[in-house]
């Protein structure tokens, strides 16, 4: 069976000073839809030029209309971007599923529902936010005086597109900054709407803009090297956060990084064992196991092991992988060609290490085109394992048996990486006592992907620098001068 595109896409212009516009050169590349192999449309292709125009129009609205806004004007436009992100949720939502080729469904349920609460989120926030003040006897006050950090550069991976773009954007116009964007070549749809958006709620031309392109030589690099940007919010693979910081060193910015995850789930056999297995249906295999959070480790301790396999293994096999436009879909194709094999060649690793392939490891029967792959689980790999020790980013887990608590921390820990992990146990003591030893910037204890936006988010390790959430984001987004007046 050959799925085909239902609905017209769109093609991708940059927005630079408030317009749409095409390359200086013209030069495009092509959108494919990941789940029928088609073009979907044409994405203008940035680079330095781009980029030189973007920056110029940013640096010129921070000192515009925009920096004479209060806040609860800005506030007032955050809220209507996140009112006109809904009112356009299901056109987002298609556009999201053709690009990525997650079933629309998922971002009908979270990703733009939540893209919009980023924006009222912080609408709300940025109205309560204080700074430090001191009184230093009847010597001195002190104050922290806080204003915008400058010129923005957002560049954004993927698998969440719409949802991590807001995560970004809204605290940084929250706090009066501008932006230059750079969304993920894969994904250009969403972004593109979310800039008419911007400008229906009221943001002043030059406030965001976005260029389009690649990375290395590209609008990705042309926004890390330029002089004129002042911070980047970065999220994607820590190789390409190497990259952006050596380019970035030169100029000294601010950076915000979220990057991978090999998230250790730790299952004991004490926990609840249906409840364990409907969250780790999700933590395994939504959005085609494409989520930086996924737990693509299992651990599971000995005496529930062989049963939570087999259980496991029942449900996996129940998910309906397919057509993403398709009510009822669980699991979608995976973004791209070059993704795909290399979430294939994983499998062909695991057959090499001798891994038992519990389920899945194939093409779906009956899909000729688009690139799918069963939800797969491994056993059977030893902790050397490439498989068990890389961000396979895909839906693909590995399970393990354990005997002691210290064994299963040891084996958690035993990673670059260190963003989230999720803990299953009933024993309280126990639960507090992993928590604090497993080395992640979020662990769930009994849940997943549970988020309250004003807790910290983010990753120790290779997974991350620095926090965002609630003041995290606050902070990040804006500059503190300490002044102090003698008295
Ligand atoms: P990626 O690093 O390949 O690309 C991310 C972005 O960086 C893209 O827009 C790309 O064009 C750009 N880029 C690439 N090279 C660049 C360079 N040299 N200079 C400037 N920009 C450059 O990541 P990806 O494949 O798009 O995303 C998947 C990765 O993102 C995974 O590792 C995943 O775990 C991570 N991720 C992390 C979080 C988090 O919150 N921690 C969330 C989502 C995804």
């Amino acid at each position: 069976m050959q799925l085909e595109t239902k609905v017209k896409a769109i093609d991708c212009l940059h927005f630079i000073n408030g317009q749409f516009v095409e390359s200086q050169n013209k030069k495009t590349f092509e959108n494919i839809n990941p789940a029928t192999e088609e073009v979907l449309g044409t994405v203008s292709e940035g680079g330095k030029e781009e980029v030189d125009y973007a920056v110029a129009a940013a640096k010129r609205a921070l000192n515009g209309s925009w920096k004479k806004m209060t806040l609860v004007e800005r506030s007032k436009i955050l809220r209507r971007i996140g009112d006109l992100i809904l009112e356009r949720q299901e056109a987002l939502a298609l556009l999201e599923s053709l690009d990525t080729g997650k079933p629309v469904s998922l971002a009908n349920k979270i990703d733009v529902p939540r893209a919009a609460y980023n924006f009222h989120f912080f609408a709300d926030y940025m109205i309560s936010v204080g700074t430090d003040a001191y009184q230093q006897d009847d010597q001195a006050i002190h104050y922290a005086y806080r204003r915008p950090v400058g010129v923005v550069g957002i560049i954004k991976p993927w698998n969440l597109p719409l949802l991590l773009l807001t995560w970004k954007l809204a605290p940084a116009l929250a706090m009066g900054n501008t932006v230059v964007i750079k969304p993920a070549e894969w994904t250009p749809m969403t972004a593109t709407v979310l800039m008419e958006i911007c400008k229906d709620a009221g943001v002043p031309d030059g406030v965001v803009n976005l260029v389009h392109g690649f990375g290395p030589n590209s609008a990705g690099a042309a926004i890390s090297e330029h002089p004129d940007v002042d911070a980047i919010s970065f999220i994607g693979e820590p190789s390409t956060g190497t990259a952006i910081m050596k380019s970035a060193a030169n100029t000294l910015k601010k950076l915000s990084y979220e990057l991978g995850g090999k998230n250790p789930n730790i299952i004991f056999a004490d926990s609840d064992l249906d409840d364990v297995i409907d969250t780790t249906i999700k933590s395994s295999f939504i959005n085609q196991g494409e989520v930086c959070l996924c737990g693509s480790r299992i651990y599971v301790e000995r005496p529930i092991y062989e049963e939570f396999v087999q259980r496991f293994a029942e449900r996996v096999r129940e998910l309906k992988v397919g057509d993403p436009l398709e009510k009822g879909t669980d699991v979608g194709a995976l973004v791209s060609k070059e993704h795909y094999e290399r979430v294939n060649s994983y499998i062909d690793i695991a057959k090499n290490d001798g891994a038992t392939i519990v389920t899945g490891g194939k093409r779906p029967e009956g899909l000729t085109k688009g690139y799918f792959l069963e939800p797969t689980i491994l056993t059977g790999l030893d902790r050397n394992s490439r498989c068990v020790r890389e961000e396979i980013f895909g839906p693909v887990v590995t399970i393990t048996p354990f005997d002691m608590e210290e064994e299963v921390i040891m084996q958690a820990n035993d990673t670059h990486y260190g963003l989230s992990a999720t803990i299953w146990t009933n024993d309280l003591k126990r639960a507090h006592r992993v928590a604090h030893q497993i080395e992640a910037g979020i662990t769930w204890v009994n849940t997943w992907f549970l988020r309250d936006l004003r807790t910290p988010f983010g990753g120790m390790k290779h997974s991350g620098i620095g926090r965002t959430g609630g003041m995290h984001s606050i902070d990040f987004y804006s500059e503190l001068s300490n002044i102090t007046i003698k008295l």
